[in-house]
């Protein structure tokens, strides 16, 4: 049992541009999360029997609603998680249209009919009851709904525990939801601190499911204690994934969108493509093109729509980011980051051999990357792979049969050829090894929240 002393009573939440005090959020106790959970659990047997056409409606006016808040959304990201603005706004539309796309699926979350001797054989996919969705800060508002939305449609109630640092979008999605119609105590946002409000959650037995999202170090804690309930787990976990650049690419492409692929969000993205595997005929040639895009990386005030790269999240990230890469260690690259309050880092890009042994393997979770040079197919197979992660990864090359090739090689769940995209609500997202276990978003979503039931009928007289 988490002991209630191990967290204060509320979270004071900073602005990571500013280092101002925010707001201040109530913790919620483990006696708190029980009180939810009954809460839900009454909730959830109301929403199942609703009809699913009308279940349907409920959460696509959900998904209107945030889609009038979705200025007032990116604002409170831009303040809590310093995201800039523009990413923001696409953060809050993502929630939208991932109400919208989970909307659609009430409908169609058939079972099956299995032709067998004697009778009739069908599936029902059933809700699971209470899931809850353990959320980090990077992404606090996407990452809330990928939980979220599909459970809420297969008909399940959920709880969600936002970041200590970043819960205030999670609370104003809970208001906008209550204010769509959705019943009370379906979808309750618990703020607290993981190891008390977080596992209070992961052990209650009321709990049908965990979605974790978050370092590897606390998912692994989680499936542990997961495995005493045998309570169904999804965990999104950490990555180090290769951006893989070819002699027959088109360089400058590569070149030009490589920063994008490791500084969007500071870096603090569990799919940043830090490690960047060039091959040696084009190795000098790539890093003369990376050094001016990395450099043009507009660092500062996230309220600016002209900027590209925020703050980090919290001081504690920036220490951990530092703990990694001295802002004064040699570096190949070397962006400009505002001076004075806020807890900004500075674009870098390092050579090999200018990364200590952790950075080279470690996730970072901050706006750095390290360039390798590989010699030819083969090798850039085994340094892709030559890692614990396998959450997503980039390769650009003009030809098809190598993208093909080294597609299937690669040991992750997202892999973009030409391109860095990595997440979309409507295709499957998820880890290799230690990246994760099972898959978020996709036309599988809704069916990850449900138990499979046969049910077989008799046609003998
Ligand atoms: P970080 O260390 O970068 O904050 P975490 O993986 O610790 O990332 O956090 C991700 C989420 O997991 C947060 O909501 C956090 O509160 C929660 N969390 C942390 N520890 C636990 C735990 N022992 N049980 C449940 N949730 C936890």
């Amino acid at each position: 049992m988490p002991d209630p002393h191990d967290q204060p009573t509320e979270h004071r939440i900073v602005n990571p541009a500013t280092e101002e005090v925010i707001a201040t959020v109530p913790a919620t106790s483990p006696a708190g999360v029980d009180a939810a959970v009954r809460r839900a659990a009454e909730a959830q047997r109301g929403w199942a029997a609703l009809a699913p056409a009308d279940r349907a409606r409920l959460l696509r006016r959900f998904a209107t609603a945030v889609d009038a808040a979705v200025e007032e959304l990116a604002l409170l990201e831009v303040r809590e998680a310093g995201h800039p603005v523009g990413s923001a706004r696409w953060e809050a539309g993502n929630v939208r249209d991932l109400l919208d796309y989970a909307a659609g699926g009430v409908e169609r979350l058939t079972g099956r009919q299995i032709p067998v001797a004697g009778g009739l054989d069908v599936t029902l996919l059933e809700p699971l009851g209470v899931v809850a969705v353990i959320a980090p800060w990077n992404f606090p508002m996407p990452i809330a709904a990928w939980g979220a939305a599909p459970a809420l449609a297969a008909g399940n109630a959920v709880l969600l525990k936002p970041a200590e640092t970043t819960p205030l979008t999670a609370l104003r999605l809970a208001a906008l939801a209550a204010e769509a119609g959705l019943p009370d105590g379906l979808f309750q946002v618990l703020p607290g601190a993981g190891p008390v409000t977080g596992a209070a959650l992961v052990d209650h037995p009321g709990v049908a499911k965990v979605v974790f999202t978050g370092s590897s170090a606390v998912g692994r804690r989680i499936m542990a204690a997961c495995a005493a309930g045998v309570k169904r787990l999804t965990l999104e976990l950490g990555g180090k994934s290769p951006n893989i650049v070819f002699a027959d690419a088109d360089l400058e492409r590569a070149a030009a969108t490589a920063p994008g692929s490791f500084l969007d969000n500071a870096g603090q993205d569990c799919c940043a493509r830090s490690r960047i595997l060039v091959q040696r005929p084009v190795y000098d040639r790539f890093l003369e093109l990376l050094a001016p895009a990395v450099r043009a990386v507009r660092v500062g005030d996230p309220a600016d729509p002209d900027t590209v790269m925020g703050p980090l999240v919290s001081a504690r990230q920036r220490e951990r980011v530092r703990g990694y890469v001295p802002e004064d260690a040699p570096a190949a690259i070397r962006g400009a980051a505002p001076g004075g309050a806020g807890y900004w880092y500075p674009p870098t890009v390092l050579e090999a051999h200018q990364a200590g042994p952790r950075a080279a393997v470690e996730e970072i979770f901050g706006p750095v990357a390290v360039v390798t040079p590989f010699e030819d197919e083969a090798d850039a197979v085994r340094l892709a792979n030559a890692t614990d992660y396998g959450l997503s990864g980039s390769l650009w090359t003009r030809d098809v049969g190598r993208a093909l090739r080294v597609s299937r090689a690669v040991a992750a769940g997202n892999l973009s050829v030409n391109s860095h995209s990595s997440v979309r609500y409507a295709t499957p997202f998820g880890g290799y090894k230690h990246s994760g276990l099972g898959r978020e978003l996709g036309p599988e979503a809704l069916a990850a929240f449900t138990e499979t039931k046969n049910v077989f009928i008799s046609s003998e007289d």
